[in-house]
């Protein structure tokens, strides 16, 4: 349930409705939109009297959210979320692209590759340094010593961090370090994981799980909003399906999808959507044509020598003439990079 209030309404007449609710042993979380101000109402609506809510002075409307995803919701809130990442502003006009090695390997290539990616136009550094492997037997990351080579790479380059977390007990850790935590595919409905992050004040991207549907994705999503984190980015990054020619593939339908039913940003990750390099840039574009507000690329400048991934990692020329593809589709459909 939403309360929308009159315009106007001042912090007093929003506390006001606030505590009315909250004595009703609710939750109100704020929408302080251009237009209108809105909260939402989560816990059990019956308890409430909206009848006494509808009274106060202030209160223009009382509406149902059909969909059960709430906050997340465009009926929640109208206007598009801008996260702002270090003065990196994620969900606006302009597109944005993370880009680094599937993980950190050493300060060398770290730092490296995460110049030759901003050179080439990139915002954000990846890179993970807690690796969620399908076998136990491959390299599971370099964990904390993981994070402070991303530490050094931002203090040389400036580009701020994401960074996957894997477990409840290192979000404190990764959220030292990191600018974004990311959560993978693989921990997508890990709802303890999940609650920890939305405890958090850095924004986060969570990754769309495998096999979830657009409604299982953004109730993950809800989850984190849910627990105060607002802050929230959707990353579509690939689904198994009968085709076996790719490691995954990219939902491209989800990105207009998910334009329509949230405000939320939404980045692709055609890396792991397809596993195979030299189709990462044609569904870079296509991904940017289809409304996206980003992307995440895995680039080496060695990808015979990646820990992992190096398959899919795009060679910095490939990353720059990409970037150069991008900016061109981008301006075709009114953004800029
Ligand atoms: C990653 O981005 O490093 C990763 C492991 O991706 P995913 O969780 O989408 O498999
Ligand atoms: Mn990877």
């Amino acid at each position: 349930m939403i309360i929308v209030l009159k315009a106007g309404s001042t912090e007093a007449d929003i506390a006001t409705v606030e505590k009315k609710v909250v004595e009703a042993g609710l939750k109100v979380q704020k929408s302080l939109g251009s237009e209108r101000i809105v909260l939402g109402v989560l816990g059990n609506e019956r308890k409430l009297n909206k009848k006494q809510i509808l009274a106060i002075d202030c209160v223009e409307n009382i509406m149902p959210v059909l969909k059960p995803y709430k906050l997340v919701s465009r009926e929640f809130k109208k206007e598009d979320t801008i996260i702002d990442v270090c003065g990196v502003k994620i969900g606006g006009k302009e597109i944005v692209v993370m880009a680094g090695p599937c993980a950190v390997e050493n300060q060398k290539t770290q730092s490296e590759v995460a110049a030759i990616v901003k050179d080439a136009g990139a915002k954000i550094m990846r890179g993970g340094a807690f690796k969620p492997r399908t076998s136990p037997y491959d390299f599971q990351g370099m964990k904390e010593e993981g994070l402070k080579i991303l530490k050094q790479a931002k203090e040389e380059t400036g580009m701020p961090i994401i960074t996957e977390v894997m477990d409840v007990a290192n979000v404190e850790l990764v959220a030292k370090y990191a600018d974004i935590l990311q959560i993978g595919a693989r921990n997508m409905q890990n709802f303890d994981l999940l609650k920890a992050v939305g405890k958090q004040s850095k924004p986060v991207m969570l990754k769309r799980g495998m096999s979830a549907t657009l409604k299982e994705f953004l109730m993950c999503a809800e989850y984190i909003m849910s627990e105060g984190n607002q802050n929230v980015i959707l990353c579509e990054r690939g689904i198994r399906t009968f085709c076996t020619y790719t490691r995954n593939t990219l939902d491209l339908n989800i990105i207009p999808m998910l334009k329509k039913e949230t405000h939320l940003p939404v980045i692709v990750d055609p890396s792991h959507a397809t596993g195979v390099r030299d189709l990462v840039t044609p569904l870079s574009l296509a991904s940017i044509a289809a409304g996206a507000d980003g992307l995440i690329i895995e680039s080496h400048n060695c990808p015979e020598c990646a820990m992992c991934d190096g398959a899919q990692s795009l060679l910095p020329d490939q990353f720059k003439d990409m970037m150069g593809k991008v900016k061109l589709v981008a301006e075709a459909v009114g953004r800029t990079l």
